[in-house]
């Protein structure tokens, strides 16, 4: 059954129970913040568990028709040169390495992909970024509360807007308020990718691939917004959209080689 509806993975993150008799065990999960954005847009969310196996990954990612690259741990500094400073937070080698992965199929298959807060990290590093290990830390003067101790669906700070651009697009404003959850930031941006919003002290907080494929990040969490900010559930029935085109694109294609 076509549903019309685009399939989109969520790639998701490991948890330890520390208690009881399954002590131990490793479970997988993502918020589910993320999954009822998705349903929320009109498409289908599939959660991706993290593998290693490569074969896998890329049935995992041929399966999808867009990604979201989800929150979580600090990307380890090794991947972008650099030793761990004591104000590095969890980190998870494993997850770096999958998503690391499956970012370089999805590229490859030209899919959509929409990262945050960490999916913003990753994807700069991936691509010869570096970030901040600690933001409070590393730019102790000036730099704003970016770890929020309000409640997730509450606005933090501002975030400015570059001009043509996709947020600047779809928001046809120069300034949106967002939550904020982060303490590392994009200290190098990877050549690749331009930032289109900042802070006020100058942290990026959204990037967008330099050319006609669909690869945008946020810095912020708008999942958890979608149910009371309007403006965060229409960022994701952007990206739905844009999801939407580019399957039409690639079915007409298919009908044209068909035809020929
Ligand atoms: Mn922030």
């Amino acid at each position: 059954m076509n549903t019309g509806k685009p399939l989109i993975g969520i790639l998701t993150n490991l948890l330890a129970v520390e208690t009881g008799i399954f002590s131990g065990a490793e479970r997988i999960y993502v918020n589910r913040d993320y999954v009822d954005s998705v349903l929320r847009a009109g498409a289908t969310p599939l959660l991706l568990p993290i593998i290693a196996d490569q074969e896998a990954i890329f049935q995992q990612m041929s399966a999808c028709d867009a990604l979201i690259f989800s929150g979580g741990q600090d990307v380890h500094p090794h991947h972008y040169n650099e030793e761990p400073s004591h104000f590095l937070e969890a980190v998870c080698y494993e997850r770096d390495l999958y998503e690391m992965a499956a970012l370089r199929f999805a590229i490859q298959q030209k899919m959509a992909i929409f990262g945050i807060c960490r999916g913003l990290q990753l994807m700069n590093v991936a691509f010869g970024g570096t970030l901040y290990q600690d933001i409070a830390k590393q730019i102790p003067e000036g730099s704003l509360a970016h770890s929020q101790k309000a409640r997730k669906d509450e606005i933090t700070h501002a975030v400015d807007l570059a001009d043509e651009s996709w947020l600047q697009r779809i928001f046809k404003k120069k300034t949106l308020m967002t939550n904020s959850f982060h303490h590392q930031a994009i200290k190098d941006l990877a050549p690749e990718f331009r930032a289109i919003a900042w802070a006020k002290d100058g942290i990026i907080e959204a990037i967008e691939k330099n050319d006609d494929s669909c690869v945008v990040a946020v810095q912020w969490h708008p999942e958890m917004m979608t149910e009371k900010h309007s403006d965060m559930h229409l960022l994701f029935c952007a990206f739905v959209d844009e999801v939407k085109q580019r399957n039409k694109k690639a079915t007409k294609k298919v009908e044209v080689y068909a035809h020929e």
